[in-house]
């Protein structure tokens, strides 16, 4: 189901300033898709997500959900948040530790007053699906701390919902835990049709679990699309500057040629992904270390081929991480560890144009 957010605000006063944790946003998540809301702490993502279960009441806007107006100042609608057909899983498991695994899932089948079979029906089916068979009669806290998750996520599935909200679900586990349910997460996730919305501040997590990514920052949303359109070609330095390092160089616009913008920077002139920009204009040029090609002096030739010289090299696990120095700027590249460089070094790097994104200033 379709997620239409219109005009939303919200602030809150705490010790005497107000802080606007919302500011006029509008926002359509399409039905079924992985949609994250993604930014640094402190944006809105969660506010954002409470106001869309219920938990948070807004100051004004409009929210519906599949059609359905579900709160709206304007016309005076607050449906409370167990009348709103949603699920919802947390930064902690919110796991009962008294209650065994099948009591925990099927909890809001007995508030429901389902009867008695359908919830034996229920639960077993949700338990099928998140691979959690066979553990029911345990107690839902001698599980491991992705097991419980799964818990968390059968609790959230089984009353079958329209929608389903992630507030940071993986944050509590280990880096290589969280991978591994990262993984499982998206592939429950592809199986169901489902609207999901997931907050993180996580932007591997991001990018590897959603179709659509917005980008939030001081109550605002930035900008949103595809993980490859954010990562690759965002309009927005922030944007850019968040979902991953980049390098950023100031350039002036010099003009158009073969397809390709034009830029003067300070390692001399650059071609580019096309963008339109004023001649003479300021730009922010930005590249993507693992987008630097570094090879022996003199090497290569052609467009976008320059002259530097590593001034310090780290070896960070799977490929060394290089400071060039060309001219006035300095580059930070990733090069692959199978290929002899030394600090000190003059090199040669080449930059492809279509990996030359331009921002304006
Ligand atoms: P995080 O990733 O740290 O959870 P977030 O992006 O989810 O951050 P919110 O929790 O939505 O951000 O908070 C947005 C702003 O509103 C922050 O400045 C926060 O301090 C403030 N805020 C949130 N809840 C309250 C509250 N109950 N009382 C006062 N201020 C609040």
């Amino acid at each position: 189901m379709e997620i239409r957010i219109e005009g939303l605000c919200k602030h809150y006063v705490s010790e005497g300033k107000t802080v606007k944790a919302l500011d006029h946003v509008d926002l359509t998540i399409p039905a079924n898709e992985i949609f994250t809301l993604l930014g640094p702490s402190g944006c809105g993502k969660t506010t954002l997500l409470r106001c869309i279960v219920g938990l948070e009441t807004p100051d004004d806007g409009e929210i519906s959900i599949g059609g359905e107006v579900m709160w709206s100042r304007a016309k005076g609608i607050a449906i409370p948040p167990e009348k709103r057909g949603l699920g919802m899983v947390f930064q902690t498991y919110a796991i009962w530790p008294h209650m065994s695994v099948f009591d925990n899932i099927a909890y809001p089948l007995q508030i429901k007053g389902e009867r008695r079979e359908v919830i034996r029906e229920k639960v077993a089916r949700t338990l099928r699906f998140v691979q959690l068979e066979g553990v029911e009669k345990r107690s839902a806290t001698k599980l491991s701390g992705g097991q419980q998750q799964r818990v968390a996520l059968a609790r959230a599935l089984v009353a079958e919902p329209k929608v389903i909200l992630f507030d940071e679900p993986l944050s509590n586990l280990d880096a290589k835990l969280r991978e591994e349910t990262r993984k499982e997460l998206r592939s429950f996730m592809s199986k169901l049709n489902i609207t999901a919305v997931y907050v993180t501040h996580d932007r591997v997590e991001a990018l590897a679990l959603s179709d659509t990514i917005a980008v939030m920052r001081a109550g605002h949303i930035v900008e949103k699309g595809s993980p490859q359109k954010i990562y690759f070609n965002a309009d927005h330095r922030f944007v850019a500057d968040f979902i991953g390092r980049a390098n950023q160089i100031e350039a002036i616009v010099q003009g158009n040629e073969h397809g390709l913008t034009i830029v003067q920077t300070g390692m001399g002139l650059i071609h580019c992904q096309a963008r339109d920009l004023a001649v003479g204009s300021k730009a922010t040029l930005c590249i993507r270390p693992e987008f630097i090609r570094v090879t022996s002096k003199d090497r290569d030739e052609g467009q976008n081929i320059i002259q530097g010289k590593i001034e310090a090299l780290e070896f960070v696990g799977e490929v060394y991480e290089a400071d060039i120095r060309i001219g006035q700027e300095r580059l930070l590249a990733r090069i692959d560890p199978d290929v002899d460089m030394a600090q000190g070094e003059e090199v040669s790097i080449s930059l492809n144009p279509a990996h030359c994104l331009l921002l304006s200033a």
